[in-house]
């Protein structure tokens, strides 16, 4: 189906308020991919809802946060993209050492108001240039913090656009990794953390300023592409196989921290796929060890 036919199986309300053909390079940190068919901004959770309600159950869909650990393939996404930054964006205080924040909400903005309500440690956060969402999904963690030791509870869509509230024993949760009920996306979360009277952001530039040190901070990339396997360092496996510097198109093994891949300016999300197979080539025949993708891939090659 094309995306106008896509739009077209949407409620009148929604099929004009959908976009269609959006860029992902426009919304992910790697700047590269092809087309959604369909992309949705929603207004807040009541308005997500109500879009999942009436969406086809066989039109698939990808949530986006930040895009900062995303590779859409260059022929794009064939569904519903549903971007939670900008739209759900709720942070309060509920009580003295628990907060309720929406899945649209950056990492870094809860590190800085967990500083200003005296609360920590969140400051592992302002490093994950993500949203919580995108943090729940993928167990971000950052100087030996990690995002799910601190959920209480979540709330949930389902695919019918169904509420749910679930306990973290509802998933299994690993490195990098969390698995729970199918075709059910995070909206929200209960976060509990340590009251830190007199806390101030000066942990957080320092971290910020040990990061920008050791990685490259402002060029286009997903952050660490590969996982680190047990008991060893990603980064150190590839520069030990001679890539740092590895390229293909305007995609590289990044010089100052060989788990990062740097688009350019001009690469596709082909060339970025082919490094880091290449990469995995190269690793499992220098060390003998497997690197596993920590980015999702999706999509469909151009
Ligand atoms: C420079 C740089 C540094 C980084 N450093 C770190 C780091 O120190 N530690 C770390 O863990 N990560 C790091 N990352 C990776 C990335 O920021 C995190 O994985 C982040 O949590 C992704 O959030 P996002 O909102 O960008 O998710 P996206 O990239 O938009 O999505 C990632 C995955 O989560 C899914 N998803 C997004 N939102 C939801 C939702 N609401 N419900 C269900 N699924 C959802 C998406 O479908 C996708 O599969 C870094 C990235 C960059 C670019």
């Amino acid at each position: 189906m094309t995306g106008a036919a896509l739009a077209n199986s949407l409620s009148a309300e929604f099929s004009a308020r959908v976009l269609r053909g959006v860029s992902m390079a426009r919304h992910t940190s790697w700047h590269a991919g092809g087309p959604a068919d369909l992309f949705f901004a929603p207004r807040d959770v009541s308005d997500l809802a109500a879009f999942l309600r009436q969406l086809p159950a066989d039109i698939p869909l990808l949530w986006v946060g930040l895009g900062s650990n995303l590779l859409v393939r260059d022929g794009g996404f064939r569904g519903a993209v549903v971007q939670t930054h900008g739209a759900l964006v709720g942070l309060e205080r509920i009580s003295a050492t628990r907060i309720h924040a929406e899945a649209g909400v950056p990492c870094a903005r809860i590190a800085r108001q967990c500083v200003k309500w005296g609360l920590g440690p969140a400051e592992f956060l302002a490093g994950i240039p993500g949203t919580l969402g995108g943090a729940l999904a993928m167990n971000a963690g950052a100087w030996g913090g990690e995002t799910w030791r601190h959920v209480v509870e979540v709330d949930t869509l389902d695919r019918l656009g169904t509420r749910h509230t679930r306990l973290p024993d509802e998933y299994e949760i690993g490195y990098r990794r969390v698995r729970g009920p199918e075709n059910e996306w995070f909206i929200a979360a209960r976060l509990e953390f340590e009251r830190k009277p007199g806390t101030n952001t000066q942990a957080i530039r320092e971290l910020l300023e040990r990061r920008r040190e050791t990685q490259p901070i402002g060029e286009w990339s997903c952050g660490s592409v590969f996982t680190n396997p047990p008991g060893q360092h990603a980064a150190r496996l590839i520069e030990n196989a001679g890539l740092k510097g590895f390229r293909i198109g305007d995609a590289s093994v990044a010089e100052k921290h060989a788990n990062f891949i740097i688009n350019h300016g001009n690469a596709r999300a082909a060339d970025i796929e082919a490094v880091i197979l290449h990469v995995q080539r190269a690793v499992e025949a220098s060390s003998q060890v497997v690197l596993q993708p920590e980015v999702h891939i999706v999509g469909v090659p151009e």
